[in-house]
């Protein structure tokens, strides 16, 4: 459980995982040419380099699409113009052997599948065009820095409620569900979406339900 958690620290950011070398200017859209898709077939997970143009834009550097600023501060937040239309092929290297594969829906799904295993239910709405950001804002953009995000139109919440966000290090998790526990209300369903997987639901039984901290409302 301890690796599996570890695993998602990062895990919503395109650019930390594969391009760390490169430093971005201040206020300088960097574009690329690949990118990276993990998929799974039989019992092997394999990493495929597929063609895809997509362009980083940092905190406060302007697309030209006023809909990828926040909503009360009218801030440019750090996202990416991505699209990768699947299936694609591409190129898988293991050691010295060269291989190519396709990067379909179904190997993509088979590969978190088994990342989150039996504790979640998938409910489909495979796109791997968005991550976990740009699913629990409801934006469906692949959101590379929610700051902005969170300062300007979330507040922060000591009780959780159907709809607000639990916020970790590097990834986000929507609560869909909430019961109490005497007087106090826990969180009993959860919905997140992680890089390019699908939807994946988990029901945590009363009396305590999940344990989580650090809850976002959406202003009002
Ligand atoms: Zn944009």
């Amino acid at each position: 459980m301890i690796l599996f958690r570890f695993g998602f620290v990062l895990c919503c950011s395109l650019v930390a995982m594969f391009t760390f070398s490169v430093e971005r200017a201040v206020y300088a859209a960097t574009t690329y040419s690949s990118v990276y898709i993990e998929i799974r077939e039989g019992n092997t997970d394999y990493s495929v380099n597929v063609p895809a143009t997509w362009t980083d834009y940092g905190n406060g550097e302007d697309c030209g699409n006023t809909a990828h600023k926040t909503s009360k501060g009218g801030r440019f937040f750090g996202h990416i113009h991505f699209s990768v239309t699947l299936p694609v092929n591409g190129v898988v290297v293991i050691g010295a052997t060269t291989t190519s594969k396709t990067v379909t829906t179904a190997n993509v799904k088979a590969y978190w599948d088994n990342k989150y295993g039996s504790n979640y239910t998938s409910s489909g709405g495979e796109n791997p065009n968005y991550n976990c950001w740009g699913y629990a804002f409801g934006n469906s953009i692949w959101i590379q820095d929610p700051s902005y995000i969170y300062a300007d139109d979330y507040s922060s919440t000591q009780t959780p409620v159907a709809g607000c966000l639990i916020a970790q290090s590097g990834h986000v998790i929507k609560v869909s569900e909430v019961g109490s526990n005497e007087s106090k209300k826990v969180v009993t369903k959860t919905s997140e979406k992680n890089r390019y997987s699908g939807i994946y639901n988990r029901t945590y039984p009363l009396p305590d339900g999940g344990n989580f901290s650090s809850f976002y409302e959406k202003k009002p």
